[in-house]
């Protein structure tokens, strides 16, 4: 069983159509994939209706969170989506991220750069918009050479010249909120430093102690030291431990089932759920 519990569509910043995504998860051998986007669920309808026989959709959604000033995100999965209090969150983190945006192209303006608004809507589309996006418009006016590039100091890193906060949620608050819809609650690479800063350790015994399912061990942004050392707080903390490529299509470049979840802890995270049921594929559109 190869299970990937961590991958974006064009319903947030990924490039893979929701329909494409599943398609290409089932091509790369994945038998469980999830579709995590960044504080939407607007990509699950496409994704059912696409799933190729053969393969289990775990819908689910990244949450957008801060803690003592820190960004973090937490997956949520298996939520209920209609379910209202955690929907009005989900709405207001995304609705502010078009502020934002236009927020970090006036910076980028002052800065100089040609970006316009219509530029960066054009290249987020339906998906909610964020740094990746404008992190494209950039290099297509040939800012940067890479999406990567533009996570400096210099344009869109936490703190940066033309870096814009958004509204996060608190990561408690996110914890009974996802509770409340049913879900399981996943820290997604809690110690991805190169990013920004990380919560402390002490804050992820904080959070397990307030319900906090698993923290997200084996991705691409933790060296082989620091997933050895989340292992150990895992097993300390009594936390289930996961695997996942946090692709993004073309915009990163992981591949699809670069790391993945063990079984048995993908089996108690769709035991704990009862917001929702894996979906499996019954051959797609
Ligand atoms: P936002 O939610 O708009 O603040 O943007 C966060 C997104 O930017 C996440 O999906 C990350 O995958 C991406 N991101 C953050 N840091 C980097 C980086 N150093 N290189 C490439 N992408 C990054
Ligand atoms: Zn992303
Ligand atoms: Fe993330
Ligand atoms: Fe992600």
């Amino acid at each position: 069983m190869r299970i990937d519990l961590h991958c974006h569509s064009t319903a947030s910043d990924g490039t893979d159509t929701p329909a494409e995504l599943v398609r290409n998860a089932a091509a790369a051998g994945l038998d469980v994939v999830a579709l995590t986007d960044h504080d939407t669920t607007r990509g699950y309808a496409e994704a059912i209706a696409a799933l190729p026989a053969g393969l289990t959709l775990v819908t689910g959604a990244e949450l957008s969170c801060r803690l003592d000033g820190v960004s973090m995100h937490m997956l949520a999965y298996l939520f209920d989506p209609e379910e209202p209090a955690l929907f009005a969150e989900r709405e207001l983190v995304r609705d502010d991220r078009v502020p934002r945006a236009q927020g970090m192209v006036a910076k980028l303006q002052e800065l100089g750069v040609p970006i316009t608004w219509e530029q960066v809507a054009r290249i987020a589309g339906d998906g909610s918009v964020g740094r990746p996006h404008v992190a494209t418009a950039l290099v297509e006016l040939g800012v940067v050479p890479t999406v990567n590039d533009a996570f400096t100091g210099d344009w869109l890193a936490d703190g940066a010249r033309a870096y814009v906060p958004k509204h996060e949620t608190d990561p408690f608050e996110a914890l009974r909120l996802i509770k409340g819809a049913g879900g399981v609650a996943v820290f997604a690479h809690p110690a991805a430093s190169k990013r920004g800063r990380t919560v402390p350790e002490s804050a992820i015994a904080e959070l397990a102690a307030a319900g906090l399912d698993g923290i997200e061990v084996d991705h691409m942004d933790h060296e082989p030291a620091t997933r050895a050392r989340l292992r150990g707080l895992a097993a300390e903390l009594g936390l289930l431990g996961t695997g996942s490529s946090d692709y993004h299509g073309s915009r990163k470049t992981c591949v699809l089932g670069e790391y993945t979840t063990d079984p048995e802890v993908y089996g108690e995270i769709t035991r704990r759920a009862t917001g929702a049921f894996p979906v499996p594929g019954t051959g797609g559109a």
